[in-house]
């Protein structure tokens, strides 16, 4: 709910004319309640969700090539059914967990001062902070991925996300309840360090979400635009997280590589990579002298 009744009362009390986007959402969320506002992030979940992962179900059952050459567990493949049932699954868990925790944790989001109000933040600001927020994140997860792979926590909780040793796309939030309410924790530290404006705090849900079901998608795109993040980690480095399954020591930070490096947990994974890139160094160099001895 905004404090002016009317765009020349807000324009007068900032001393200054609205710019277009202040303009739009004046008229969107001049009558809306904050509660109503912070709401919205549950539908932005539901609609990503089922929306973000479709491209990669299409390339999955169709074997598009361009997608299919960089799948990274080539002779892994699910049925519509099966990837329905992980989508089912993942739904059933966000209308009983997530809807309701998004329900009753506006007050929190109150207390910790995200503000819907005018003016809006500066492209400069959101994208400063939405860079403390993955970075928060990232650390926080890290470190409650790992305990997480502890003999308890594992066999109690965190075996359920790993169910997927080859995941897909809809896999991303596929969990036991009790991870997806933990994991809930990292997302709201870094907006509770660094509070900002309700657009900012839905950018953020959203792209952690994007990011969650790249990473799992099960296929390495070079064109991503993901790719030029640095430290970035990504499809492959995630994927190698499922593919070791229980036993990983590897890989368990959610978006960057630098808290593996750092604490020594992606020696297994930096190992497979030499491995497989001598395997198919060798697999090369044995194709071209046949292909030699053919001619
Ligand atoms: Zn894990
Ligand atoms: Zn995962």
């Amino acid at each position: 709910m905004l404090a002016y009744p009317t765009i020349e009362a807000a324009e007068s009390s900032l001393g200054r004319n609205l710019t277009l986007p202040e303009r739009l959402w004046f008229a969107y969320s001049a009558d809306k309640s904050d509660y109503f506002l912070y709401c919205h992030n549950i539908l932005f979940l539901f609609v990503i969700f089922s929306l973000v992962p479709l491209p990669y179900v299409f390339a999955e059952l169709r074997r598009i090539p361009v997608f299919d050459r960089h799948k990274i567990q080539p002779k892994f493949r699910l049925s519509l059914q099966e990837m329905f049932r992980c989508y089912w699954d993942v739904m059933r868990l966000f209308f009983l967990v997530v809807g309701p925790l998004q329900l009753v944790s506006y007050p929190t989001v109150k207390f910790i001062g995200i503000r819907t109000g005018l003016p809006l933040p500066s492209g400069w600001e959101i994208l400063m902070q939405l860079a403390v927020y993955f970075l928060v994140e990232d650390y926080t997860n890290y470190w409650i991925h790992r305990f997480l792979h502890c003999k308890w926590g594992y066999e109690k909780i965190h075996s359920v996300h790993h169910e997927f040793t080859a995941p897909i796309s809809f896999a991303a939030p596929y969990a036991h309840w009790a991870e997806v309410l933990i994991l809930g924790i990292p997302s709201f530290l870094g907006p509770a360090i660094v509070p900002g404006h309700i657009i900012t705090f839905w950018l953020w849900i959203a792209l952690r979400q994007i990011e969650a079901i790249e990473t799992h998608s099960g296929y390495d795109l070079p064109w991503t635009p993901t790719k030029y993040i640095p430290f970035y980690g990504g499809a492959e480095y995630h994927d190698y997280h499922h593919y070791v399954g229980g036993q990983s020591q590897s890989n368990f930070a959610s978006v960057f590589t630098y808290c593996d490096y750092i604490y020594g947990t992606d020696k297994g994974y930096q190992y497979h990579k030499k491995v497989l890139g001598k395997l198919k160094e060798e697999q090369k160099r044995a194709a071209q002298l046949n292909g030699g001895k053919r001619d």
